[in-house]
């Protein structure tokens, strides 16, 4: 008798709807990527890289290959009241030209910041940080994640954590704030590109009841239709928390490990169930 093939449809699928390649700030390759969560079971996998699209080609092929569905995914970054949020698209057509021309200017304003951000470490007698992240980041974007990395092994400080904590933050010394998108544009380009607009760690943020309401309400209003509920390192509780803002919100749920390297993030598809009462987010995709 034949293996029942991953896309059997009497098996359940595996999803993990938030992860990283080397066109962001992940370590592995898109190729990589795919075939990791395929050793780790997932059946379902949405690449989303921050600010771009440039892996999902290479996503897909290999996906094809490995058996695995490939949903194509983008994290964009955006602003709303000055702060910043995630946004994963999901099911998105990045040849959709609003899309594809924000990701192009995105990349300019990372780097951009990645300019500045390097200036204020010089300032603070750490120099050549701009080459090296550029290094790096390779053809992928720019983050400050790559800034982080370039402090860890210069031994500027031990941790992405304590580089996070002491420069990169907001408000500490080489923090540079950025001419992000506004929230609803970005919920646009998304819908617009056919995909589904999912607000990304809710918890992340450290709203007031009150502020999470406003900006839920402008999601909303923009065409955003999931929060996730599971992404990774989650705690039950916070699990029931955001459970109970995609209820009262009427969102749908989603769920993904935020995956960027191994041994160092959220193994890919190593994720609790959504609960029970939640529409998958998945069910909204074609
Ligand atoms: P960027 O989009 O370039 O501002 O970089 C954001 C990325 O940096 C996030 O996706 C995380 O991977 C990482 N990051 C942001 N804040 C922190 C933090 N406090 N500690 C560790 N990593 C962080
Ligand atoms: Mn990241
Ligand atoms: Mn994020
Ligand atoms: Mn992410």
């Amino acid at each position: 008798m034949p293996e029942p093939s991953p896309s059997d449809p009497a098996k359940p699928e595996i999803y993990d709807l938030h992860c990283h390649s080397t066109a962001s700030d992940g370590s592995l390759s898109p190729t990589a990527v795919v075939q990791r969560a395929h050793g780790h079971g997932v059946t379902a996998l949405a690449l989303t890289d921050h600010d771009t699209t440039a892996g999902l080609i290479e996503a897909q092929a290999c996906a094809a290959t490995a058996g695995i569905k490939l949903i194509p995914g983008i994290e964009l970054s955006a602003q709303w009241q000055s702060q910043c949020f995630h946004i994963i698209g999901l099911g998105i057509d990045p040849a959709y030209p609003p899309l594809a021309e924000a990701t192009h200017i995105l990349q300019g304003t990372r780097m951009n910041r990645a300019e500045r951000i390097a200036e204020k470490l010089a300032k603070k007698n750490i120099p050549g940080a701009l080459a090296a992240v550029m290094a790096a980041a390779g053809d992928g974007m720019v983050t400050r994640s790559h800034f982080a990395d370039f402090l860890v092994a210069g031994h500027h400080v031990d941790t992405q954590q304590e580089a996070f904590d002491r420069y990169l933050a907001k408000g500490k010394a080489a923090y540079v704030a950025t001419p992000w998108a506004e929230l609803a544009e970005a919920v646009g380009w998304i819908t617009g590109a056919g995909g589904v607009a999912v607000l990304a760690h809710p918890l992340r943020y450290n709203l007031s009841a009150n502020k999470m309401r406003k900006l839920l309400a402008v999601f909303k209003e923009a065409g955003g239709q999931g929060i996730e509920i599971v992404t990774g390192r989650i705690n039950p509780d916070e699990i029931k928390r955001a459970a109970q803002l995609a209820k009262n919100f009427g969102l749908s749920g989603s769920t993904g490990s935020d995956f960027h390297t191994p041994d160092q993030w959220v193994e890919l598809g190593r994720l609790a169930a959504l609960p029970a009462n939640i529409q998958p987010v998945w069910e909204l995709l074609n």
